[in-house]
């Protein structure tokens, strides 16, 4: 990477033990007509060994990496900023994957456009930071577990595949990582997403106040009651409730 500038807003921290590659790939089972997107291919040392498995496109905010991604189907751009629907529709596929090795600095933002933007995802296999990878993959009570955990897991199954070193990716980073997948599942069914992701977002707002603080601007004898009919003490917080509460309460208002 002679003469490559890392800059440190992108998050670019590029992955370069071989290990840890063929470990992201061999996670990865695609078949002939399935597509994968990447995140932020950066030099391509990801890129290289999923265009082996299937037809990649992939996503790079960064244009001084197209001498690197020559060979490979990119679109400049920043991923968040995309149409993805859009972007997709030139493409006939069975199945779609998404992996990467992400910019840290925008982790929760990438997935929540991923869901928002309901194109159809398998899969996906993403290298986070540790310490969001225990979270994503936390259950209730766990000091992580949060407002990300619940919204996730309604979409997907989430688990930690293995943790990877800081000293796996140049420049160091500061922090150790974690891969996690993610395999889509249809286990609920909420009649209103989005109000389910106000109430999701509201719920875990302050940390320290209850689940009915926090939830005050909504019809309080509604969630007492469902509090009360799963026995739970109305001063519970939001961090001791598993999803199917979040996701009762929602149908009932
Ligand atoms: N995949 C490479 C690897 O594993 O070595 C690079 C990973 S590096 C952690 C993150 C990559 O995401 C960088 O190449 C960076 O330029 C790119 N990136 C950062 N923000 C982005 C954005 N908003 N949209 C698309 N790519 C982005």
């Amino acid at each position: 990477m002679d003469n490559f500038k890392f800059k440190k807003k992108y998050g670019q921290n590029f992955l370069i033990d071989e290990n840890v590659l063929n470990n992201i790939v061999n996670n990865i089972n695609i078949k002939d007509n399935d597509l994968i997107i990447e995140i932020g291919p950066g030099s391509g040392a990801l890129t290289n060994k999923l265009i082996e498995k299937g037809r990649v496109l992939a996503y790079e905010i960064d244009l001084d990496t197209k001498k690197y991604l020559k060979d490979f189907n990119v679109i400049y751009d920043d991923f968040l900023k995309r149409d993805l629907e859009k972007d997709l529709k030139d493409y006939q596929y069975n199945n779609l994957y998404i992996v990467g090795n992400l910019p840290y600095y925008i982790t929760t933002p990438i997935i929540e456009k991923i869901i928002k933007s309901k194109i159809n995802v398998k899969e996906m296999i993403f290298m986070v930071q540790k310490e969001v990878g225990e979270r994503l993959s936390s259950l209730p009570g766990n000091k992580s577990y949060g407002y990300i955990t619940c919204y996730l897991n309604y979409y997907y199954e989430i688990s930690k595949l293995f943790n990877v070193s800081r000293n796996s990716f140049y420049p160091v980073p500061n922090v150790d990582s974690t891969v996690i997948k993610l395999i889509s599942h249809s286990k609920y069914k909420v009649s209103d997403e989005k109000l389910l992701n106000n109430i999701l977002k509201k719920s875990f707002t302050h940390k320290r106040k209850t689940l009915l603080n926090n939830l005050k601007e909504y019809d309080k004898d509604v969630i007492k009651n469902i509090l009360i009919k799963n026995k739970y003490n109305l001063s519970v917080r939001a961090e001791e409730l598993p999803l199917s509460i979040f996701i009762e309460i929602t149908d009932a208002l």
